[in-house]
């Protein structure tokens, strides 16, 4: 992919009048679930969570991630001394990743339903809770097998800055905000983007009982 200028980034929004335009491939669903289908995702997802609680992982760098992180699925994505992969069990406990729960599938099925990967069949999915100071630098999701595939994040809980950036690390990111109930798709063009998370905002989850954020990002994997 070419390096993206100021330019490119202006491309038509998906969603009229979304500051900033999103670049080609970058879909937006904003408010895609309702109040009462986030709260009823958060019910799922804390059923997952007691099943295999999130934690913070090794970097590269030799830090920890500030966000704790979890999966569900087939196989699970995870950072430690040994670097980045997707595992069938999960490090934390030696134990399998608990599947995928059916309300998880049938969201990811209806929000691909309208988009240009009807077919998308995910096998893994990438919890992450982001608390107060919490971030996730610049980088690209590179571990999966086809890059044709998108990749799908559900936002629920506090608000937060979303960065989008281009194809090398040094190119501009542009921030803009993901909220609960929104669904971020990242392909075709700017599946390779380089991305990350700026800022939470602490209190700004529309479910009451939702401390921070929580990110449920669908990949295929394998
Ligand atoms: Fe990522």
């Amino acid at each position: 992919m070419k390096p993206m200028t100021p330019a490119q980034l202006a491309f038509p929004a998906f969603e009229p009048g979304l500051p900033p335009a999103l670049p080609e491939g970058l879909v937006l669903r904003r408010g895609f679930l309702d109040l009462p289908e986030q709260k009823s995702l958060w019910i799922t997802l804390q059923e997952v969570l007691k099943a295999a609680p999130g934690v913070q992982t090794r970097t590269k760098g030799g830090g920890y991630t500030s966000a704790a992180m979890t999966n569900c699925g087939k196989v699970g994505w995870w950072s430690d001394a040994k670097g980045y992969r997707y595992t069938p069990t999960n490090p934390a406990s030696g134990g399998p990743w608990p599947p995928f729960p059916n309300a998880f599938l049938e969201v990811v099925q209806r929000v691909m339903a309208e988009s240009p990967w009807p077919g998308f069949a995910p096998d893994a999915c990438l919890i992450n809770h982001y608390v107060k100071g919490a971030k996730m630098g610049l980088h690209q999701d590179k571990d999966e097998a086809d890059f044709s595939q998108p990749i799908v994040t559900v936002s629920l809980g506090d608000t937060a800055d979303f960065l989008i950036g281009g194809a090398a690390r040094g190119d501009k990111a542009v921030p803009f905000k993901v909220q609960s109930g929104d669904v971020l798709l990242m392909g075709g063009a700017s599946r390779m983007r380089f991305h990350g998370i700026r800022k939470i905002y602490p209190g700004t989850s529309p479910v009451s009982d939702i401390g921070g954020r929580y990110s449920l990002t669908f990949r295929k994997a394998l």
